[in-house]
C-alpha cells in the first residue's frame, strides 16, 4: 500500500459495486431546490449551500443532521418524485463506475403520499428495475427498518421485504436498520432480522460509527450481521477486529460520512489502512452525497490521496465491493473481470465511456456501463 507515482487510473473507470447510499440522501441537490420550490418548502441554507457538514459526534451534532435529512425527506411527496430520485442515483452511479448499485430505503416517511409502504417498496422496486435498463448499473434495494420506531414495525418491513426477496434488479436483497445508534435496543430488533435471514436477505445493519466496540459486539450478537454499515471503529478492539475478519463481515466504510459526523476530525484519522491492513472486507460507499457533499468515486480518491493506496489496493476494494454485493454470480464475475481489465492497462488507457473512446482501449476494461457487447443483460445499455 505504498503511493505510487506512476499509477493513476481513472477511478471513475474502476468498475465497482455500490452498498451504502440512502435513498433521500442520494438527491442531487438540484433535485431537492427542485422540490422544494415546487411545494414551497424553506429548506435550511445547510442543504443548498453545497458545503459538506460538518458535525460534533454528539447527539447534538445527530439531531442537527437528522433534521436536514428530514428537511430533505419532506421534499419528496410523490411517485414521480420516488422514481425521479431513484433514476438519478442510478445515473449517476453509473458515471462513477458503479455496476452494481444496492440503495437503501425506509419506505415509512414516503407511504403517506403513495397509499402506503407497500406501494412504497413497488414504486422503488419498480424504478430500480427502470434505471437499470436505462442506466446500465444494476439497482437492487435493501429495505431499512429505523431504530427511532417500534421493533414491531420493523418486523412489518422485514416481512414486507420478504415478499421481494431475489438477487436481480429491482428486488429486494438486504434489510437494515438506521437512525441514530445510540437509540432503541439493538437485541429489541432480532426478531425483524431473522424474519429478513429466512427470506435470504442480506442482514445489513449500521453500526460502529457513531458508538464503538460494545455496540458491535451487540449488533453481530443480535443482527448476526453479513454487511455492517460503518463498523469503523472496531479498530479500536483487536479481538473484535478479529472476529469480523474471522466472520467475513463486510465493512461499508463511507468515509466522508465519518468526518461529516464528527466521528473522526481529519479525512487521515478515517481508519481505512487499519481495517483493510487486518483484512476485513471493505466495501466503499458515499452514504449521503446530498448533506455530506460527495459521491462514490470521492471515497476511492480519498482512499488515493489520503490513505496511500495504490491501484492494486484500489482494485481490491472495488473487489471487495462486488464480492459483497448480493449481485448474481454471472454479473460480479462480469464486474471482476472488468476490475481486471482496469488493473491491466496501462495508467490513462482503462477503457472508458462510449463518449471518450478516443483515449480508451477497446477490449474490455471499463466498467459494465460501458460495453455494449457485454453478456450480462443489464449490464450494457446506458443512455
Ligand atoms: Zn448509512
Amino acid at each position: 500500500m505504498t503511493p505510487t507515482t506512476e499509477a493513476r487510473r481513472d477511478l471513475t473507470k474502476l468498475p465497482k459495486a455500490h452498498l451504502h447510499l440512502h435513498f433521500t440522501g442520494s438527491m442531487r441537490a438540484a433535485t431537492l431546490r427542485d422540490l422544494a420550490r415546487r411545494y414551497g418548502v424553506r429548506l435550511p441554507a445547510a442543504l443548498l449551500d453545497g458545503d459538506p457538514l460538518r458535525l460534533p459526534a454528539t447527539e447534538r451534532g445527530w439531531f442537527r443532521f437528522q433534521r436536514l435529512y428530514d428537511a430533505a425527506r419532506a421534499c419528496v411527496r410523490s411517485e414521480d418524485d420516488m422514481r425521479r430520485i431513484v433514476d438519478e442515483a442510478a445515473q449517476d452511479d453509473a458515471a462513477e463506475g458503479s455496476g452494481r448499485l444496492e440503495i437503501q430505503v425506509d419506505p415509512t416517511s414516503y407511504a403517506p403520499f403513495v397509499g402506503g409502504i407497500t406501494p412504497a417498496v413497488e414504486i422503488v422496486l419498480d424504478a430500480a428495475r427502470t434505471a437499470t435498463l436505462a442506466h446500465g448499473v444494476e439497482v437492487a434495494v435493501v429495505v431499512a427498518a429505523s431504530r427511532t420506531r417500534h421493533p414491531l414495525d420493523a418486523r412489518t418491513l422485514a416481512r414486507l421485504a420478504a415478499r421481494y426477496a431475489g438477487d436481480g434488479p429491482g428486488e429486494v436483497v438486504g434489510f437494515g436498520l438506521s437512525n441514530d445508534e445510540r437509540r432503541g435496543g439493538t437485541e429489541d430488533f432480532g426478531p425483524a432480522f431473522a424474519i429478513a435471514r429466512r427470506a435470504g436477505l442480506a442482514s445489513v445493519p449500521h453500526g460502529g460509527e457513531l458508538l464503538g466496540p460494545g455496540h458491535l459486539h451487540e449488533v453481530i450478537d443480535a443482527l448476526e450481521p453479513d454487511r455492517i454499515g460503518h463498523g469503523v471503529r472496531a479498530v479500536e478492539e483487536p479481538r473484535l477486529l478479529d472476529e469480523i475478519v474471522r466472520r467475513g463481515v463486510v465493512l461499508e466504510v463511507c468515509p466522508a460520512s465519518n468526518v461529516s459526523l464528527g466521528v473522526y476530525a481529519r479525512d487521515e484519522d478515517v481508519p481505512l489502512g487499519a481495517l483493510v491492513g487486518a483484512g476485513a472486507p471493505v466495501a466503499l460507499g458515499a452514504d449521503d452525497p446530498l448533506l455530506f457533499g460527495s459521491r462514490l468515486v470521492a471515497q476511492y480518491e480519498s482512499a488515493r490521496h489520503v490513505h496511500g493506496f495504490d491501484d492494486d489496493t484500489l482494485a481490491g476494494l472495488a473487489r471487495a465491493s462486488v464480492r459483497a454485493s448480493r449481485a448474481r454470480p454471472s454479473t460480479k464475475e462480469q464486474l471482476e473481470r472488468q476490475i481486471d481489465g482496469w488493473l491491466e492497462a496501462a495508467p490513462g488507457a482503462e477503457g472508458g465511456t462510449e463518449s471518450d473512446t478516443e483515449s480508451g482501449t477497446e477490449d474490455g476494461a471499463g466498467p459494465g456501463t460501458a460495453r455494449g457487447g457485454d453478456a450480462t443483460p443489464g449490464l450494457s445499455s446506458r443512455s
